[in-house]
């Protein structure tokens, strides 16, 4: 980085509007790993996320998105834990949320912030800009790895020294040559303590992940019915997975900084299973409202709230189970079988079946209680 001032326009500017770092890069994406996409799609390990295969050219540089784009800014904005997550996946009837989502939802406060931030450059430097965060098909960590934030563990997610593993990040392309930083070195060393706490081992090898593993993949966006092999590892998360970002040595070192607007913590992951499995459609949505968590939906989330009750070992929770069997949703009807066998006894459950498979049309369901 040669122009002190140009950089501390941009530190200026992260300081005002609430971010805890920014760096800067040329608009290509050099610690991108394009052999590693290629062979991530040819293996499916994007599951259902088409978008990713349809949107394959254009992630691979941000020039393909916007042809004029001459350098990236990066803005980083920490949202670590006061207390470490791993903890709470012992409370098993309390349903586990993923740290991100127990406050608002980022993309729109964050995104809103660098809307502002963008005025003022464009008004300050006379430039065209665009602002992504986490919407478009731009690779926000390689950019952030080349612009000297930090660098992407063996986990596939950034990893900062300063930060550790609590980084959102947001990227606003420029049309202007800007000084840059260096890229971050790799401190990954010998650790290998996020792919030995995968409840799913997703990541299949270092800075390898199979996406259709991952919990946060299971339970965030896929559609369907979580395979069976998986159900158990699940324990009680409910919206996504730290394990692997918890774990991760560096966040030893992590400075914690609160945001009033995003830290506005509503408790989303104090509220035990059997409350979420009380709601209906329209308390779902007014309890979740503000938060990504609204996005995944009523149905998807209940399905992971009958899997998480299944786990828990609380009997209490048959109760709140039982009456998703009469569900006119085979997702849910198929969720709460799973969920009963596991908290009832065999006799119990043989009653129940002996009851409910003759009048269960979808073979699907039908399997889950054979
Ligand atoms: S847990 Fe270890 S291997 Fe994984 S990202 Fe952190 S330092 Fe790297």
């Amino acid at each position: 980085m040669k122009n002190i001032k140009n950089y501390e326009f941009f530190t200026n500017l992260a300081d005002e509007f609430g971010f805890n770092v920014v760096g800067i890069t040329p608009a290509q994406t050099t610690n991108f790993n394009q052999k590693g996409l290629d062979e991530f799609i040819q293996k499916k390990y994007h599951g259902s996320l088409t978008w990713i295969e349809e949107k394959k050219e254009l992630r691979k540089s941000p020039k393909n998105l916007w042809p004029e784009a001459k350098s990236a800014i990066v803005f980083g904005f920490n949202y670590g834990p006061q207390n470490n997550p791993l903890l709470e996946l012992n409370e098993n009837s309390n349903a586990y949320v993923a740290v991100y989502a127990r406050r608002k939802d980022y993309h729109k406060v964050l995104k809103g912030r660098l809307k502002q931030i963008a005025s003022k450059i464009v008004s300050k430097l006379k430039a065209k800009v665009k602002v992504f965060v986490d919407t478009a098909p731009i690779m926000e960590k390689p950019l952030a790895h080349s612009a000297g934030i930090g660098w992407q563990g063996k986990h596939t997610n950034l990893v900062s020294r300063k930060y550790g593993s609590w980084l959102l990040l947001g990227v606003i392309l420029i049309d202007k040559h800007l000084d840059c930083q260096s890229t971050h070195n790799d401190n990954c060393g010998t650790c290998n303590k996020c792919i030995k706490i995968c409840p799913t081992d997703a990541i299949i090898e270092p800075y390898k992940l199979d996406a259709r593993k991952c919990i946060s993949y299971l339970t965030i966006e896929h559609k369907h019915q979580i395979p069976t092999e998986f159900r158990k590892a699940i324990g009680n998360r409910i919206f996504g997975c730290d394990d692997c970002l918890a774990i991760c040595p560096w966040n030893n070192f992590a400075v914690t900084v609160n945001d009033i607007k995003l830290n506005e913590d509503n408790k989303i992951n104090l509220i035990p299973l059997k409350e979420w499995l009380s709601l209906d459609e329209k308390s779902f949505r007014k309890l979740t409202s503000g938060t990504t968590i609204k996005r995944t939906g009523y149905t998807r989330m209940m399905r992971n709230c009958l899997i998480a009750a299944g786990n828990s070992g609380d009997k209490t929770l048959i109760r709140n189970v039982k009456k998703f069997i009469k569900s006119e949703n085979t997702l849910l009807r198929g969720a709460s079988i799973w969920s009963l066998r596991q908290l009832m006894s065999a006799d119990e459950f043989a009653i129940l079946k002996n009851k409910n498979i003759a009048l269960e049309k979808e073979s699907d369901v039908k399997k889950e209680w054979i």
